[in-house]
């Protein structure tokens, strides 16, 4: 109990800030760029990067399908910006070949901050577990969260001129955000993940 590792996908993308974030918190890593890395993973974050190429690294390596079956089993997943985009049921601005994980319940636009906000570095507001401390968020031709499921729960938002946005969002074991909390060096976000894979390898051994 609680050693299963916890993989970051490793095909493009920022993958060595994801496992030094986990490691900080003690966790073992596995980079996964088969089909057979995904075994006995305790969770997996999908890093943020360019979610195109990812997908078609994705079908070239045969992970897209075992992906998308074990996010749908119920594997802890987290995804930071392009990672967000392949877990979201409906993406728009892709590409019609990119993959869909559907792994959560909203709508997102890909590159949806636009040109002249392409990057930029911000404050944004914790809720719930993240409450108290704004955190800091480095957006990088970020998505945009334009609507949520049900069952979403927002745990960070964003400032706008019309008001707030869904930034950081979770339903049942998917944790997603349109930022990089990897390229800072505040944990707070990767403990709220590490949280959930550990109440789901706990719910698995009852
Ligand atoms: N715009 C990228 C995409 O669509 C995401 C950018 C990022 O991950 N920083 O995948």
């Amino acid at each position: 109990m609680g050693t299963a590792p916890i993989g970051v996908l490793a095909l493009q993308g920022d993958v060595a800030e994801h496992r030094k974030s986990l490691e900080d918190l003690g966790l073992e890593v596995r980079l996964v760029k088969t089909v057979a890395a995904l075994d006995g993973l305790g969770g997996i974050v999908l890093p943020g990067g360019e979610s195109t190429a990812i997908s078609l690294l994705l079908r070239s390596a045969g992970l897209a399908e075992p992906l998308r079956l074990a996010v749908q089993r119920g594997l802890p997943t987290f995804g930071t910006c392009a990672g967000l985009v392949l877990l979201a049921r409906t993406i728009r601005d892709g590409r019609d070949d990119q993959v869909q994980l559907d792994g959560i319940d909203l709508i997102v636009r890909r590159n949806g901050f636009g040109r002249q906000r392409n990057s930029f570095e911000t404050t944004i507001a914790g809720r719930g577990p993240l409450a108290g401390e704004p955190l800091r968020a480095i957006f990088i031709r970020a998505p945009v969260i334009e609507h949520l499921g049900m069952d979403v729960e927002v745990l960070a938002e964003l400032e706008t001129e019309d008001g707030t946005t869904p930034v950081l969002v979770r339903s049942g074991h998917v944790l997603a955000g349109s930022f990089h909390p990897e390229l800072t060096s505040d944990r707070r976000v990767h403990e709220v993940f590490a949280a959930m894979v550990a109440s789901a390898d706990l719910a698995g051994t009852l």
